[in-house]
């Protein structure tokens, strides 16, 4: 069958692109590989939905080429998401910046999505993977559960298949494949948003203890990143927020084979020399108690016990007979607490993929292919990746909208 518009994935980037090309007056078809459209919008925000933010600045969206989010952000950004949204129905409720739906359901996101593209007339087929795109442009070849082929003619083409993270839900890296069939580079695909696996053994005595920390990643011993806010210890690693927001330059230093640990800092309210006063002034308050009991009260008991141990001091012993050397030696490991890390979490944990599709060979203002005319790229198959708090879908729905306005736009100047 003939479509103006064809789009592989009816993800968040699908869909949008699918709306604004039958809105200038196409005919859209939209092929997704799974039983039904929207699947992973349904996981966000835990079931919620965290589809935009107030808050955009450059660091919110990482990519080899820095600029480039933000030149197609300006192009379609969060305000015309909100408007966007609204008119479908969403009512947006503001979180300290943080933007959901008033409902807190992310299945009223998907639900306006279809009830606009079928107010459109948009075609979706479903539980069909495309498999192959070939000449006369664009023909589509897709294959069905049972290995049943069916073929598509679009004018166009959107590649909207989403990166490699959390396969389960349909993105399973087959976006790349067709892209670099028609020549793109794809900058190596690596997990992001996803917790930080460690060789060292204390992580499975503390495992569960959720404590505020800064956290700040090495590679080689060059400083890369550094994140603040709940970190929690795991039988493998770690994890929390600030550990999926540095996880991108942890996967990437990983790959290059380079040296990767975290220093914690596990008390941020004091300094160094604060903390050392603070520990003198306890050991002579209660020179009597053992090292292990004068720490009662400072951290996690946990993570007391893994300090002093770390430290090689004897926690049995009485507090009165630490030496200066011993006080300055628990508070550096309390202040730089060294987590070694050998591997990230997979791609069946991760949120986000980092890397993809190359932008220096898609137009920021149309986010049509240099390589190919009539293609256009949308969404996570990018190589651009957004922090957590609603960048990585923000980044869907501006390349969605922007894709598939101007390839409507192309096909009606045609
Ligand atoms: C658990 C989890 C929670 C998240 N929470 C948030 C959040 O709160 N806020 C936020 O901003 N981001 C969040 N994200 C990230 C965000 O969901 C994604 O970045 C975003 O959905 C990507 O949209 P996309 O359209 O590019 O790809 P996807 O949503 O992955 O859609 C791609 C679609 O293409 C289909 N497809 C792939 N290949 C083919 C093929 N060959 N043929 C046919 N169909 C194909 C897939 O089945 C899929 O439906 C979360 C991700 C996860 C995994």
């Amino acid at each position: 069958m003939d479509y103006d518009v064809i789009i592989v994935g009816a993800g968040a980037s699908g869909m949008v692109a699918g709306i604004a090309a039958a809105r200038e007056g196409v005919s859209v078809l939209i092929i997704e590989q799974k039983e039904k459209a929207g699947k992973k919008i349904l996981a966000t925000g835990n079931g919620k939905c965290n589809f935009t933010n107030k808050y955009q600045t450059p660091d919110c969206y990482r990519s080899d080429d820095s600029t480039f989010p933000m030149k197609v952000l300006s192009n379609f950004d969060n305000s015309l998401t909100l408007q966007f949204f609204e008119k479908l129905g969403i009512l947006p409720r503001d979180r300290e910046g943080y933007i959901y739906p008033n409902s807190e359901q992310a299945a009223s996101v998907v639900g306006v999505l279809l009830m606009e593209c079928e107010r459109l007339n948009i075609s979706i087929k479903l539980k069909e993977k495309v498999v192959e795109v070939r000449e006369p442009d664009f023909t589509v070849d897709t294959l069905d559960s049972d290995n049943r082929k069916s073929t598509y003619r679009g004018k166009v083409l959107i590649l909207a298949a989403g990166g490699c993270a959390s396969p389960k839900l349909g993105s399973d890296g087959s976006g790349y494949v067709l892209a670099k069939a028609f020549g793109h580079k794809i900058i190596n695909p690596l997990p992001a948003l996803v917790s930080l696996k460690s060789p060292d053994k204390f992580c499975k005595n503390v495992s569960g203890v959720r404590t505020g920390a800064k956290v700040s990643l090495f590679a080689d011993s060059k400083l890369l990143s550094m994140e603040e806010g709940e970190i929690i210890f795991t039988d493998y690693g770690i994890s929390g927020i600030p550990i999926m927001q540095i996880s991108r330059f942890a996967s990437k230093a990983l790959i290059q084979g380079k040296s990767v640990y975290l220093r914690l800092d596990l008390l941020l309210q004091n300094t160094i020399s604060e903390l050392v006063d603070i520990i003198k002034k306890r050991c002579n308050n209660n020179p009597n108690k053992t090292v292990e009991e004068m720490m009662v009260g400072m951290l996690n008991h946990k993570l007391n016990y893994i300090i002093i141990k770390e430290t090689k001091l004897n926690g049995e012993s009485p507090c009165h007979l630490l030496k200066e050397s011993d006080i300055i030696k628990l508070v550096k490991k309390i202040k730089e607490f060294t987590v070694r890390i050998y591997e990230t979490n997979t791609f069946d944990f991760a949120q986000v993929t980092a890397g993809g599709v190359s932008t220096l060979e898609i137009n920021s203002y149309t986010m049509e292919s240099k390589i190919k005319k009539g293609l256009y790229l949308a969404g996570e198959l990018i190589d651009v990746d957004g922090t957590c708090g609603g960048y990585n879908l923000q980044w869907a729905w501006s390349t969605g909208y922007i894709s598939g306005s101007n390839a409507g736009k192309y096909i009606a100047n045609k």
